[in-house]
C-alpha cells in the first residue's frame, strides 16, 4: 500500500467514537469483520474492535497478534492498543470492558447472534448491553477519497473485461464454461477475487434474476444475461451486459431497449440531494410505461463497497429504505425484465454521485453484444 493509497483510518475511527456520544455509550463492541477493517485496516478472519472515548483498542487471538504488530509497524493498520485473547474471545473483552470501566455498552444487532449475546449477558450480567444499527455502516456510506481511487480503479479494470466479453461468448458453449472464462479474466486483470458467483443465464435461463450458470450450451436467438463483479484491495465492483446469439426476436429486442432506457432514465436522477427513491421511481416508471412494471421484479440498485450488497439500497418508497443522495455515495444502477417464455435483460454499471449528477465508474458501452450463431 502506498502512502497516498492508504486510509485515514484515524479519522474514520474519531467519526465512530464520535457516535458513542450520541448515544450515550461508554463502548462500542465492532464485530463485523468489514467493519473491523474499515476502521483499522485489519483483514485476518477474527478480530474485535473496542471504541471507547479514549480511542479503539484491538482484540485478537494467537494467529493475528503478530499481523496486527508487523502492519502497524509498517502502516497498513491504525495504531492502538492490542489486547491478545488468551481463552476466549468473551473472557477477553470482559478484561477489556472492565479496565476501561465501560457500563453501557454497545453491540453491532446484525453481527452478534442472539447465542453469541447470551454469552455476554451472562459472563457481564452488570453490564447494560445497548443494540445498535448501521453505526459504523453510515460512515461506509460516504467513501473517502482513498476508497474512491480504489474503486475507480477497480471500475476501470471491470470495463476491461467487459470489453473482451464478445471473445468469450460465443454459440455452443456452455453457461458454466463461459462463467468460468470469465472468472479467469477477473483474476488476470488484477482482481483478487470475483465479487460474487458470475452470473451467465442464456436462453429461458435468463428470465431468472439469479440463475446460476447451467450445462446449458448458447443457441441460435438467445438472449445472455452477463453479471459479474470483482474485489480490489477488499472492494468490489459489479457490472452486467447483455449478449445475442444471432438474430433475436422482435419482443427480445423491445425488452432490451426498454432496460436500455429504463437504465439511462434512472442514471439521469442521481444526484446529491435526490433519493434513493427518485432514482428507482425513475426507472420503474420508464419500464411501467412500456407495460413492463410486473417484469421488473427487484431493486434498481445497490450500495458498493467492502460489501457487494451494503447502503444504499435503490429501491422503491415502499421498502422503507430511502435515502438522500450525497456525493461519495456509491451503487450500481440495474434495472431489469423477465418474461417467461421471452427471457431477461439485465444492464447494470456502478455509479458515484458528486453534487449536480454521477461519475460513472463503469463506461464500457451497454450495446448488445451479438455474436454469431453456429
Ligand atoms: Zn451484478
Ligand atoms: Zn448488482
Amino acid at each position: 500500500m502506498t502512502e497516498s493509497s492508504r486510509p485515514n483510518w484515524a479519522r474514520r475511527v474519531q467519526a465512530a467514537t464520535h457516535s458513542l456520544s450520541d448515544r450515550q455509550l461508554d463502548a462500542l463492541v465492532v464485530s463485523n469483520p468489514l467493519n473491523v477493517r474499515y476502521l483499522s485496516g485489519f483483514t485476518g478472519s477474527t478480530a474485535w474492535l473496542i471504541l471507547t472515548q479514549a480511542g479503539a483498542r484491538i482484540l485478537t487471538d494467537g494467529r493475528y497478534a503478530a499481523v496486527v504488530r508487523r502492519g502497524t509497524d509498517v502502516g497498513d493498520l491504525v495504531p492502538m492498543p492490542l489486547d491478545v485473547v488468551e481463552s476466549t474471545y468473551d473472557r477477553s473483552l470482559v478484561d477489556v470492558l472492565s479496565r476501561v470501566s465501560a457500563m453501557r455498552v454497545g453491540f453491532e444487532a446484525s453481527t452478534v447472534t442472539v447465542a453469541g449475546f447470551r454469552r455476554w449477558h451472562d459472563l457481564m450480567p452488570g453490564i447494560d448491553w445497548q443494540p445498535t444499527d448501521d453505526l459504523v455502516e453510515n460512515l461506509r456510506l460516504i467513501k473517502d477519497d482513498a476508497e474512491v481511487a480504489v474503486l475507480r480503479r477497480a471500475g476501470h479494470m471491470l470495463d476491461y473485461v467487459a470489453s473482451g466479453l464478445g471473445g468469450i461468448v460465443a454459440s455452443g458453449r456452455a453457461e458454466r464454461d463461459i462463467a468460468r472464462t470469465i472468472d479467469a479474466a477477473l483474476e488476470r486483470v488484477g482482481f483478487e477475487r470475483p465479487a460474487f458467483e458470475t452470473i451467465v443465464a442464456s436462453g429461458p435461463n435468463s428470465a431468472y434474476p439469479h440463475a446460476r450458470p447451467t450445462d446449458r450450451r448458447l443457441a441460435a436467438g438467445d438472449l445472455v444475461v452477463l453479471d459479474f463483479g470483482g474485489v480490489l484491495d477488499g472492494y468490489c465492483v459489479d457490472l452486467t451486459r447483455m449478449a445475442a446469439v444471432g438474430h433475436i426476436d422482435s419482443a427480445a429486442r423491445s425488452l432490451f431497449e426498454a432496460v436500455s432506457g429504463a437504465q439511462r432514465a434512472a442514471l439521469g436522477v442521481v444526484r446529491a440531494g435526490a433519493t434513493s427513491a427518485d432514482v428507482d421511481r425513475a426507472a420503474r416508471s420508464w419500464l411501467e410505461g412500456r407495460g413492463l412494471g410486473p417484469a421488473f421484479c427487484h431493486g434498481t440498485g445497490h450500495g458498493l463497497g467492502l460489501d457487494v450488497h451494503e447502503a444504499p439500497r435503490i429501491s422503491r418508497a415502499e421498502s422503507g429504505h430511502v435515502t438522500t443522495l450525497a456525493p461519495g455515495m456509491v451503487f450500481t444502477i440495474e434495472p431489469g425484465a423477465y418474461l417467461e417464455g421471452t427471457g431477461g435483460v439485465r444492464l447494470e454499471d456502478d455509479v458515484l454521485v458528486t453534487m449536480d449528477g454521477c461519475d460513472a465508474l463503469t463506461t464500457c458501452p451497454t450495446d448488445l453484444v451479438v455474436v454469431s450463431a453456429l
